[in-house]
């Protein structure tokens, strides 16, 4: 056997092993054990099975795409177009048409491409990890080095990057990638069906479910396009992302300006063969071109440009979006529900004091002076044991939940053993951290030849369960009804500085025993004192609150934590005022509908403390009910119902669970509340981009239209004013590059100052299309409709005067169209930059903060100049070079457009200043 085939027949037996073979002889097949590959293995076999990852089929569809781009509804419109035009003998009008539909069909795919480039791209920031057992150690590596025979360690929360055979342990899977059901099954190392089909083998997991529950090791025994999704991806083309609302709107507005153009086009015919007495081929042309310069085919390639745009600089803003239409949905975000810790603050808590019912000490200068105080030391003992946390050296290292290092923090502080390996080797059994329960247990050997219960929690989760307390002795008293009030008062007070405070209690148990059941377990307790912990707000949160509220946008802080150190948080960060509302969510189960419903309404900011994930759910459904825009974010598995059904579902990359992040539209690679904000930023702007290259777009229709107009009304007595070809390129030369130009506008101030859009009010609204057509095309119409007119006039033509080839007045008039043709272009230069704000001067945001739209309009005035100059366009365009003092008249046109629209807006700014300060507008 060659060495290629050798090497193809163990790829094709390392795909295809026996999974239910048994455990070990599966272990031998894959040339691997329990304790992994070697380092040095992994990196052969990655090299020979290559890196674990989908590779799409098929590859280059681009000819597909292009052909799909010349025969979408709006292109096939333009063709018939062309063919009328062909068919009633102008040759050059088809061609310029077709022209116009292969140069569109070549932006949009361009752009389309770009955009999709720009998605695909957001994987890159966030290649997913797993945990494997490599060289016996377990580490974290890129899911695409996993290799078959690789040991790995599947947790909740972990999206599963392998196919993979259990080999210790029990999980609980969403395959509903795999196999469309939601419902999480059971998969243990356990269990074995031999003859169940292997998806539904009991002890296989699959690339592409995630884990719900549990934890387990297995052996991969299949990687990349060779799982089970693998086969699928390669059966099943990419699924296309569904037309965002954005698009579905421009679309059908796209459609109701071509019936418009269609309906003009068809009325232009008769005026122009009955009133003006052109011949029916004549004015077949025009209405072609007057059709082909309206069908408005190049706006929705720009609309998902720019929506890829806005996708790319949130991505390096700290925040990728999944889906482009997030973005404009982002844009009208008007609630933000927010967790607490680690996005509201650092997630980095330092142990700040330690308490029982007999002694005190603080943490933050240090380890507490003098001699030990033995309740001290049984409460550090005790948060030594119940506990996960590693400490590394000078706060370097650390690893483990944040809540859990800085409880080891303060056992260390107060000179308990923290060395893991001593409290593995103590360790008998873990009751885990349950959300819910709040609580979490460990049962351990010793001191005193006992087993101990070591207990955790929050206070009121702990406190019930709690009959006795330590004395100054350490000995065990009854724990009086005074005493309880004591330790609330106190829990209340350090929860009011803003500090989580845990409870900790233990109990004797006797020795060798077998585990009991947990809730028989936490009984009968000994309270022995509280930890507190600071976790400060992150750098920036204060700010960004003030920008929301600024921006109209409210928040809503939900959080696993105790009422009062929530509520501290939510004064210290800005939510809610000086005093904000918290509602005690643990009491929600008990609110009706109605009565939640009514605390949601209004603009109050509120604070849930104690909440559970379906209270977030439910919070999340009734503000969307309400008819709200909510953003809410999450991290754990449990989390991933709110995150769905919320508009945006935020999740965190650095410390959520892949559940969480594969639920979620938006993920924060740096967990912080400030990015939230930035992202809506750019949401709005992106939006309001798209509104100002839509007001472009449209503007160009009235200095289309009215030569027709003007021709046509004029009935014989003025001659075209300008040519079907001139109109075509116009169309062509000045639509695309400043369009695109204007999707890259930077922020309008003022963005965050105004209320999010309401999320029903469309993209295209009557003010718009007033400021369009009836305002700036009008201005360009006018200039143009003057220079054309001038250069006539100034030639010696009177209204009838004949101008057609062979008469004396030819030549002035094809440069009084070329005097149009230019002041249309010119006309668009201005409008260009008046669109650049909806409502600021162009001086507030510099009239060069668009360096892209500064070297689309020197691309269009070369283009324009070679239209008039260069001998080939100016035979086929039928333009005449013009004179300097022709040129020099055009120079103010693009003044004067934007001057109009600039004193158009100084009005609108004074009537709304003057509006809101109480006073009757003075203009
Ligand atoms: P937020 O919702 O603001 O992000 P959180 O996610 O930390 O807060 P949970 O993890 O649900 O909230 O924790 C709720 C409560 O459970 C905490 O206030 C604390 O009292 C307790 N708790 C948190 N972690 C542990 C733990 N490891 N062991 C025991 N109790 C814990």
């Amino acid at each position: 056997m060659s060495d290629a085939s050798e090497a193809q027949a163990s790829v094709q037996s390392l795909a295809e092993p026996v999974p239910d073979e048994p455990p070990d002889l599966l272990l031998h097949h894959l040339h691997t054990s329990r304790r992994g590959l070697s380092a040095r293995e992994a990196a052969r076999r990655l090299l020979q099975y290559g890196p674990n990852e989908l590779r799409r089929r098929g590859g280059r569809r681009w000819p597909g795409e292009l052909a799909r781009q010349v025969t979408h509804p709006l292109a096939l419109l333009l063709w018939v177009a062309a063919a009328l035009s062909y068919a009633v003998g102008s040759r050059n009008v088809a061609i310029a048409v077709v022209l116009v539909i292969v140069l569109n069909a070549l932006f949009a795919f361009v752009q389309e491409l770009q955009a999709e480039r720009a998605v695909e791209a957001l994987a890159r920031y966030l290649p997913p990890h797993v945990t494997v057992v490599r060289d016996g150690e377990p580490a974290v590596i890129d899911a695409r080095q996993l290799v078959p025979g690789d040991m790995v360690v599947i947790e909740e929360g972990v999206r599963i990057a392998a196919d993979v055979r259990l080999l210790s342990g029990a999980v609980d899977v969403d395959m509903s990638t795999l196999t469309g059901e939601s419902v999480p099954v059971l998969r243990s190392a356990e269990l074995t069906d031999l003859r169940a089909h292997r998806l539904d083998a009991p002890d296989l997991v699959f690339s592409g479910s995630t884990c719900t529950g549990g934890e387990a090791r297995g052996v991969v025994f299949a990687t990349g396009m060779h799982t089970q999704l693998g086969r699928i991806a390669a059966l099943s083309e990419r699924v296309k992302e569904r037309p965002s609302p954005l698009e579905a709107q421009v679309r059908r507005v796209a459609w109701l300006i071509a019936f418009i153009a269609i309906a003009m086009a068809i009325a232009f015919v008769p005026i122009a063969v009955f009133g003006a007495g052109l011949s029916i081929r004549n004015s077949v042309v025009f209405a072609v071109g007057l059709l082909a310069g309206n069908v408005p085919e190049g706006l929705l390639p720009v609309i998902t440009l720019a929506l890829a745009v806005a996708v790319r600089a949130l991505a390096r803003r700290g925040a990728l979006v999944k889906r482009l239409s997030a973005v404009e949905t982002l844009g009208s975000t008007d609630v933000i529900c927010t967790d607490k810790t680690g996005t509201l603050t650092e997630n980095h808590m330092r142990p700040a004091t330690t308490w029982t019912t007999t002694a005190q000490a603080d943490l933050r200068s240090g380890a507490p002076s003098g001699e030990p105080d033995p309740t001290l030391a049984i409460l550090a003992a005790a948060a030594a044991a119940c506990n996960n946390a590693a400490l590394g050296t000078n706060g370097h290292g650390d690893t483990g939940d944040p809540t859990e290092v800085a409880v080891l923090a303060a056992a260390r502080l107060l000179g308990a053993d923290v060395d893991p390996d001593t409290r593995t080797r103590r360790r008998r059994h873990a009751y885990v951290f349950e959300p819910q329960r709040k609580l979490m247990s460990t049962l351990d050997t010793g001191p005193a030849d006992r087993d101990w219960l070591h207990t955790k929690g929050a206070p009121e989760a702990v406190l019930p369960r709690c009959e006795t307390r330590l004395a100054p002795d350490g000995e065990q008293v009854a724990l009086t009804e005074e005493e309880r009030i004591r330790v609330t008062v106190q829990v209340e007070a350090f929860a009011n500085q803003g500090l989580r405070v845990l409870a900790f209690a233990r109990r004797a148990l006797p020795p060798g025993q077998p585990p009991p059941p947990r809730e028989e377990a936490e009984t009968e307790l000994c309270f022995l004192g509280l930890v507190t912990m600071l976790d400060p707000p992150r750098p920036g949160t204060v700010e960004a609150v003030a920008r929301c509220h600024t921006a109209g946008i409210r928040i809503i802080v939900i959080t696993g934590d105790h009422p009062l150190t929530a509520k501290a948080v939510a004064r210290q960060v800005g939510v809610g005022g000086d005093q904000p509302t918290v509602v005690n969510a643990q009491a929600l189960g008990h609110l009706h509908e109605k009565q939640l419903d009514d605390v949601l309404a209004g603009e109050r900011e509120l604070v849930f403390a104690r909440s559970s994930p379906e209270a977030k759910l439910h919070i999340a459904e009734l503000l969307r009910a309400q008819g709200h825009v909510v953003a809410m974010t999450g991290d754990g598995v449990n989390d991933a119902p709110a995150l769905r059904s919320a508009d945006i579902g935020v999740a965190m990359g650095r410390s959520g669970t892949d559940v969480a992040r594969e639920a979620s539209t938006m993920i924060l690679t740096d967990d912080s509340f400030t990015s939230i904000v930035a992202a809506i930023e750019a949401g709005r702007q992106v939006y309001d981009n798209v509104r100002k290259f839509i007001v472009y777009i449209f503007a160009h229709a009235t200095p289309e239209v009215v030569p027709f107009l003007v021709f046509a009304l004029g009935g014989g007595a003025v001659p075209l004013p300008l040519t079907v070809l001139q109109l075509l390129a116009f169309d062509v030369g000045t639509e695309t590059l400043p369009s695109l130009a204007l999707s890259r506008e930077p922020m309008e101030p003022g963005t965050m100052t105004r209320p999010p859009r309401p999320h029903t009010e469309p993209v295209i609204r009557g003010p718009m299309l007033v400021r369009a057509w009836l305002f700036l095309g009008v201005i360009v119409a006018a200039l143009q409709m003057a220079g054309f007119f001038a250069v006539l006039i100034a030639g010696g033509w009177h209204p009838g005067a004949p101008v057609g080839p062979g008469s004396e007045l030819h030549h002035v008039y094809q440069q009084a169209t070329t005097m149009s043709f230019l002041g249309m272009i010119a006309g668009q230069i201005g409008t260009a930059f008046a669109v650049r704000t909806q409502h600021a001067s162009l001086r507030s945001i510099g009239i060069t903060s668009n360096p892209h739209l500064l070297a689309a309009i020197a691309a269009e005035l070369v283009l324009a100049a070679a239209c008039v100059y260069a001998p080939p366009l100016q035979s086929l365009l039928e333009t005449a070079a013009l004179p300097a003092h022709n040129l020099v008249l055009l120079l103010p046109y693009p003044v004067i457009v934007w001057g109009a629209d600039e004193l158009r807006r100084w009005l609108m700014r004074r009537r709304t200043a003057a509006t809101e300060s109480g006073t009757a507008p003075a203009a």
